[in-house]
């Protein structure tokens, strides 16, 4: 018999598809069940419309059995099969979709559920197959017929036996390469878990010949290797059951059995879409940080369904970069997909799922706050720094949909406290928020910078990560109160008279002795000035302008960080004695005062934890008031 060839493109095409398309050999049999799957739609559709067509769910079903010793796969379905023309017309000419011009025939027809369209997945076989054999009988013929292709050479067709309606899809399994194995697509353990990963949602059963081992009759202890059906596929996807018919468990057991994470998830979402954008969603808040959370090789993304069908691990753009902690799923049946259904156009669909997805996290996120705040700070220390993150990058423009989920430590309640709670406890007349930063809550409490807000019984807020005030300044307000760093320029915080007479008085008194210390720190700081904020101790450093001392120790850290400096200011205590012996020393002994000035400055540095330059100079210092 002549052989048929494939139209000159249609090689090519063939070619291109078996070589460069799918990037996983694996997804040649989720094309073929999807297959079937439309195939046995196919009948259902017609039967809802054919009085003489009666669909009867348990004959329908798609059958694996693989042969090692003659390396041959077979599908089998019985669904509506295809007739000679069929074969010749969805077979014969690649990128034709018999399922496509299918749908738009029923498009009358509510929910149908094919998922082809593209008239490709088909070939996709020849990456496993030297040949493939078809044989099928359309329902409502008695005749069955044989196509077979040994790829893109072209094709064959003729008569065949077939007893049913429905199609077999024989595979011969290429032989194993130096590089490739194709035995794996005989063994039954690997082909469930195939099946289990990309079509576990298939509505009707996949059956397959499993081999399991049984006690032997007669015996105690001696087994016997039996074959036997077992049905691989769960059908029906948890995101379609009812809410009503599923528990806590039944979502934890499906966040272990997707390798979400070894953690028991804190809260789960289940979304059942069908406003401007129709998909399901089950979604997932983590307890723990994944250990390579905070590192380049975390792939943030949910997995994406169309119809059921897996079509992406690890869809990205489904998930904004500050919520890339969330695990779970999205299936949508409207999704406008390309032809190898592993690389999706970054469509308008796409995107406004992405949008809907984020508004229910946020709002998730902001009901466990509310109503299970114990839970919530787990979660807010497994991933807060990634919210903070968030509301800095992008110059900001995350801010809105992400202050409110913050939370820091603060001085009042020795725990974490969010940003309307301290809003919501300052007193009146209290100007901004404060905040302090340092390595840790111990180490700021020691900061003199902190007395004059913490003497006033102001709350303050620890900034103790690095992300911390970077964030903040983002945000640069909260509820219209600013944010101020207790170490910056101007508290907001009146003195009382007295204090402010005493102040006055000092100011130009001592202005030639600060000028003087000034001259000697030229280039280590921009002022000396009295300080209005410390209380017991004698000096500290402070920043005017917009960089703080910590943001300037953040930012030399960085690699390429240049030399950038915030503008300090030594602030000196003027009612600490040793202002007095300082005042003395400017009136009788300038060298005196250098010492003094420089010993003052380094002490200064080290409250701050800043590098001493010269720390031998500095314990010379030291030696020289001792002797
Ligand atoms: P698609 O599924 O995107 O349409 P395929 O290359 O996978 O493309 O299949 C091409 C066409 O072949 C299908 O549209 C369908 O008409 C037909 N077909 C494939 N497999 C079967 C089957 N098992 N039963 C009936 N028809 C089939
Ligand atoms: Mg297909």
């Amino acid at each position: 018999m002549a052989k048929k060839q494939f139209k000159a493109e249609s090689k090519r095409l063939l070619e291109m598809m078996i070589n460069s398309i799918y990037t996983q050999r694996e997804i040649f049999l989720r094309e073929l069940i999807s297959n079937a799957s439309d195939a046995i739609d196919k009948i259902y559709y017609r039967a809802l419309t054919d009085k003489n067509l009666t669909f009867d769910k348990d004959s329908y079903f798609v059958k694996i059995t693989a042969d090692k010793g003659s390396r041959i796969l077979t599908l089998s379905d019985t669904g509506i099969g295809m007739t000679k023309e069929e074969l010749e017309n969805n077979l014969g000419v690649i990128a034709k979709s018999g399922s496509l011009a299918f749908k738009k025939e029923n498009e009358a027809q509510e929910g149908h559920n094919i998922i082809g369209q593209f008239g490709v997945g088909f070939y996709s076989a020849f990456m496993v197959a030297d040949q493939i054999t078809v044989v099928s009988r359309a329902l409502g013929s008695d005749e069955a017929y044989k196509w077979e292709s040994t790829g893109a050479e072209g094709y064959t067709i003729d008569t065949a036996e077939k007893a049913e309606v429905g199609t077999d899809i024989y595979l011969t399994i290429k032989p194993n390469t130096e590089d490739d194995n194709y035995d794996e697509f005989l063994d039954e353990y690997r082909l469930k878990a195939i099946v289990k990963k990309y079509s576990d949602f298939i509505r009707y059963p996949i059956k397959m010949m499993v081999s399991t081992s049984r006690p032997k009759e007669g015996t105690e202890n001696e087994f016997e290797s039996v074959q036997e059906e077992q049905t691989v596929n769960s059908m029906v996807p948890i995101w379609r059951k009812n809410k009503s018919e599923l528990t806590p468990e039944s979502y934890e057991q499906f966040y272990a059995e997707k390798h979400y994470g070894f953690d028991k998830p804190l809260k789960h979402l289940h979304v059942s879409a069908d406003g401007a954008v129709v998909y399901q969603a089950i979604l997932f808040i983590p307890e723990k940080t994944p250990f390579d959370y905070y590192t380049q090789e975390y792939e943030k993304g949910l997995e994406l369904y169309s119809n059921g069908v897996l079509i992406m691990n690890k869809c990205a753009s489904l998930l904004p970069d500050y919520f890339s902690f969330v695990k779970g799923m999205v299936d949508s049946e409207n999704l406008s997909l390309n032809i190898s259904r592993e690389m999706l156009q970054h469509d308008r669909q796409l995107n406004l799922i992405a949008k809907n997805i984020k508004n229910k996290i946020k709002g998730a996120l902001l009901s466990m706050l509310k109503d299970e705040r114990e839970n919530y700070e787990t979660f807010y220390k497994a991933f807060g720094r990634q919210l903070k993150f968030g509301v800095y990058s992008e110059y900001g423009s995350h801010k809105d949909d992400l202050q409110d989920l913050l939370m820091f430590n603060s001085s009042k309640e020795k725990a974490l406290v969010t940003l309307d709670e301290y809003v919501s406890r300052m007193p009146e007349e209290q100007k901004y928020i404060y905040y302090a930063t340092g390595g840790s809550i111990e180490r700021i409490d020691k900061l003199p910078q902190t007395e004059l807000v913490t003497d006033k019984g102001y709350e303050l807020l620890y900034f103790t990560d690095e992300i911390d005030e970077f964030a903040i300044r983002m945000l640069m307000s909260y509820k219209d109160k600013e944010f101020k760093n207790v170490s910056s320029g101007d508290l907001g915080i009146e003195a009382d008279e007295k204090e402010k007479e005493a102040e006055n008085a000092d100011a130009s008194s001592n202005n030639d002795l600060f000028e003087f210390m000034k001259s000697q720190l030229e280039g280590k700081v921009k002022s000396v000035k009295a300080s209005k904020r410390l209380k017991s101790h004698p000096v500290c450093l402070t920043a005017e302008g917009e960089l703080s001392i910590e943001m300037e120790k953040i930012l030399r850290a960085m690699p390429n960080a240049g030399n950038v400096q915030a503008d300090k200011v030594l602030e000196i205590n003027v009612n600490h004695a040793v202002f007095q012996s300082l005042k003395d020393a400017f009136a009788s002994d300038h060298e005196k005062v250098k010492l003094y000035t420089s010993l003052l400055y380094h002490q200064a540095l080290l409250i701050e934890g800043l590098p001493i330059q010269d720390p031998v100079e500095f314990t010379n210092d030291i030696c020289k008031v001792m002797v």
